[in-house]
């Protein structure tokens, strides 16, 4: 049995996109992101029926055993040694967030240098800061930093922990798709507030969690969802847990630490 949790908005959702249509779309989580931080890493959610609920997304894998990249319907492992393999459909995940990507036209993307001014253009030309948007930017890369994180085995360390051991890699003038989930800020503890950023490079043999990016040249698109639907674990270890730990600043770390 799993418990399901559907917060629904609409009020104020026709100023959210510049063509005047209503944001639409369910974002689906599996988890909730305090849960992984404090080491609930054992896979439960199937990725067939992760695929069902969207495919377009990012997360991670049963014994958090790399990066999780959901695009076009498909699913991708980055592993901890930056091979990229297809995911199985019987591989389970503890933490994944994924759309129907449904977005409208294609814009072109800014030529900057850094992620973070990449973040700060989007704010500016997404803003519906208290909606969850998904965010998909297809171009050329000078360059993109990225990592991934080993296979766990129990007893599990905390998420800040692991983070510590993760694998940096950067790779140059790479063709490839950056998967945005961007999340507000008011989800800490239950989401990823800010965008969460994965990628895969168009031949699918690079990829992982984006730490920083200069892109050449690219296009974006964009979905903004006005449905929120949180699946929840139904095992003992997770009812164990203390969930509402503030947890913001190890998250801030585990997210854009650029490693060694
Ligand atoms: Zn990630």
């Amino acid at each position: 049995m799993m418990l399901v949790l559907v917060v629904s908005t609409c009020v104020f959702a026709a100023a959210l996109r510049r063509d005047g249509a209503s944001p639409e779309g369910t974002l689906t989580q599996i988890s909730v992101i305090n849960a992984l931080m404090l080491g609930q890493y054992d896979g439960w959610h199937r990725i067939d029926a992760l695929l069902e609920s969207g495919n377009f997304g990012v997360g991670t894998l049963d014994h958090l055993d790399g990066e999780l990249v959901v695009l076009d319907g498909h699913a991708y492992q980055v592993r901890g040694d930056g091979k990229v393999l297809p995911v199985p459909p019987e591989a389970t995940t503890p933490f994944a967030t994924v759309v129907k990507f449904d977005p409208g036209d294609a814009a072109d993307g800014p030529p900057v240098t850094t992620l973070r001014a990449l973040d700060e253009h989007l704010a500016k030309a997404i803003p519906a800061r208290n909606h969850f948007a998904a965010i998909r930017i297809d171009g050329t890369f000078a360059s993109i930093q990225v990592r991934s994180v080993r296979r766990q085995e129990p007893p599990y360390k905390p998420l800040e922990e692991v983070a510590r051991s993760q694998s940096v890699w950067t790779y140059e003038n790479v063709r490839g798709t950056l998967v945005g989930i961007r999340s507000p800020d008011w989800t800490a503890g239950l989401n990823v507030p800010g965008t969460h950023w994965h990628f895969l490079s168009d031949d699918r043999t690079q990829g992982g969690h984006v730490l920083d990016c200069r892109i050449t040249k690219a296009t974006v698109r964009t979905q903004v969802c006005n449905e929120w639907r949180i699946v929840l674990d139904d095992s003992r270890e997770f009812d164990a847990l203390d969930l509402k730990q503030d947890l913001r600043k190890e998250l801030q770390e585990v997210e854009s630490k650029r490693g060694k």
